[in-house]
């Protein structure tokens, strides 16, 4: 089996796996289980051993209790660089929603057989100002999540101010760390590495992210301090994690006081730092939640609102963390481009996804006829994310946000078996095949679910799926089983022409 998941550089990977019959294929009936053979029995046919491969693509999405390791460290040092080396690009894989791989913070990665989860920080603005307290503050959340950490130096420049304070954190936060010592292209810049001890984290790693050199020590040094159980995407346990967005202004600090009243705890996150609480949890009708990274969003939409930059990446940590985003729009303004990114930013990072339309006190029939339009025009990508007229200040339907919540999480849990989705694939490619491209017309001939939260599709064809196509099918699906308030992503795999041994 040497065909790879359509990827960008047509990368195999070399993942050992497990077998088949390890991925769900509960069937409900007679009939699922029928179309399930004949699909099985398609695809093997085009496709010869598939079922690793599969198995391998469901075990990759499915990153709950992996490893965790943060990526540290400066601007320019060669975080980014680094993070390619050890995920070895052989991630990317055509997906419908252009920009999953491109904003990702989060990277799935593997050495000698053990997976781990990258938390990658970079993404600096060199020009913007409180540098050095904005990449601790930033390294200190990447740690709370985190199993161990990998902290970069540029070994060219050596130990610097900014790297100083980072140490600090480090060291308070009592995780594991491995300091890399980057850029040491050759024999004389390992050699000059080693001054790094000085920093006091211990045994300076040196490596060329670049070319390669030293890699190999480094990794395996990351496995072996990695624990075998971490941190990654711990769903499932203790409340469920929200994440408070909207513009500055827009009103969160009022609908978390009027959803938690009095109920809610700010929690430090890390005993015995100086680290700002960030979560904070929150009793609502039903449940306690998570909101995460809300405690001081007063005091930080000062700061943001001048930052649109920092606002960016407080958006993307927030994400990272939760599991759904509970989205405020003020009602009572046109739509802004912000509104619109910040929705589309939850959408990519595969959350679920909650939209309050807040200040409902403040509309009139006009405003509420504009609006209208603008959500037809702007949103249009998120049709599927349930929406509450809302009003913080009045209280007006702010009981309903807890329902919509737990609606949207359902829809990013929902599975659909392999025999049911393969007779709803049969069906749909009988009733709508694909339109036929230079004399051929590409057919599905097997799919399984291979994650939820949010639900992942692969899909084995004969041929390239348009996007239209592949949009008519995620439309069918949503019609079909629900979805509601959940990105989808679907995946496909293109049988290629096989070569004679
Ligand atoms: P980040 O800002 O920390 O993510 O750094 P990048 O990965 O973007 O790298 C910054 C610059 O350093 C780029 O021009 C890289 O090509 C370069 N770079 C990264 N790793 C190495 C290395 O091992 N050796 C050398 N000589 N340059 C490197
Ligand atoms: P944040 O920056 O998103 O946390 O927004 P705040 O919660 O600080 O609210 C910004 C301003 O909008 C404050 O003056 C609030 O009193 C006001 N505000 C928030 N929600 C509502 C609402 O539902 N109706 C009205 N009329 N004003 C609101």
């Amino acid at each position: 089996m040497t065909d790879g998941w359509l990827s960008i550089d047509g990368e195999d990977g070399d993942l050992d796996t497990p077998e088949f019959n390890e991925v769900d294929t509960d069937v409900d009936d007679v009939e699922d289980d029928a179309a399930l053979e004949l699909a099985l029995a398609a695809a093997r046919a085009e496709f010869g051993e598939f079922d690793e491969d599969l198995a391998d693509l469901t075990e990759k999405n499915n990153t709950e209790g992996w490893p965790v390791l943060a990526i540290v460290g400066r601007p320019n040092v060669g975080k980014s660089t680094l993070v390619n080396r050890i995920i070895g690009r052989r991630e990317a894989v055509v997906e419908d929603f252009p920009g999953v791989t491109r904003d990702r913070v989060t990277y799935e990665a593997d050495w000698n057989g053990k997976r781990f989860i990258l938390i990658d920080t970079g993404g600096w603005d060199r020009k913007v100002k409180g540098m050095a307290a904005a990449i601790a503050a930033q390294a200190e959340r990447a740690i709370n999540d985190a199993d161990a950490v990998a902290f970069v130096v540029d070994a060219t420049v050596g130990a610097t101010d900014t790297d100083e304070a980072v140490v600090e954190v480090l060291r308070k936060s009592g995780k594991p760390v491995i300091l890399v010592a980057n850029k040491a292209d050759d024999a004389l810049l390992e050699m000059e590495a080693t001054s790094l001890w000085s920093l006091g984290l211990g045994e300076p790693y040196p490596v060329s992210a670049q070319h390669g050199r030293g890699s190999g020590d480094l990794l395996d040094q990351i496995v072996k301090v990695l624990p075998e159980e971490g941190k990654g995407r711990m769903r499932g346990v203790g409340p469920r994690r929200v994440a408070l967005l909207g513009k500055p202004n827009v009103g969160k600090s009022s609908l978390l006081n009027a959803m938690a009243g009095s109920e809610r705890v700010v929690v430090d996150s890390v005993a015995g730092t100086t680290v700002d609480p960030v979560d904070e949890l929150v009793q609502l009708k039903e449940k306690w939640w998570w909101f995460v990274d809300t405690a001081g969003i007063r005091r930080r939409a000062k700061e943001a609102s001048g930052h649109e930059y920092y606002a960016t990446l407080r958006t993307t940590a927030a994400l990272d963390r939760a599991e759904v985003a509970l989205i405020l729009v003020d009602s009572s303004e046109p739509i802004s481009e912000q509104d619109v990114r910040i929705i589309s930013m939850a959408e990519e990072a595969g959350r679920a996804i909650v939209i309050a339309y807040n200040k409902w006190d403040l509309t009139d029939e006009e405003r509420r006829h504009y609006l209208e339009r603008e959500i037809e025009r702007d949103l249009v990508q998120v049709p599927w994310a349930p929406h509450v007229n809302v009003s913080a200040k009045t209280g007006r339907h702010i009981e309903r946000l807890e329902v919509a919540i737990e609606a949207a999480l359902a829809g990013w849990e929902t599975r659909v078996s392999t025999g049911r989705l393969n007779q709803f694939l049969a069906s749909i490619v009988q009733s709508n095949p694909h339109p036929i491209r230079g004399g051929k017309q590409p057919r599905i001939l097997f799919g399984a679910q291979v994650a939820t939260s949010p639900p992942t599709f692969a899909l084995f064809t004969t041929g390239f799926l348009e996007a239209g196509y592949r949009r008519f099918i995620e439309r069918r699906l949503r019609e079909e089983y629900g979805f509601d308030g959940t990105p989808i992503r679907i995946m496909m795999r293109v049988r290629e022409k096989r070569s004679r041994k």
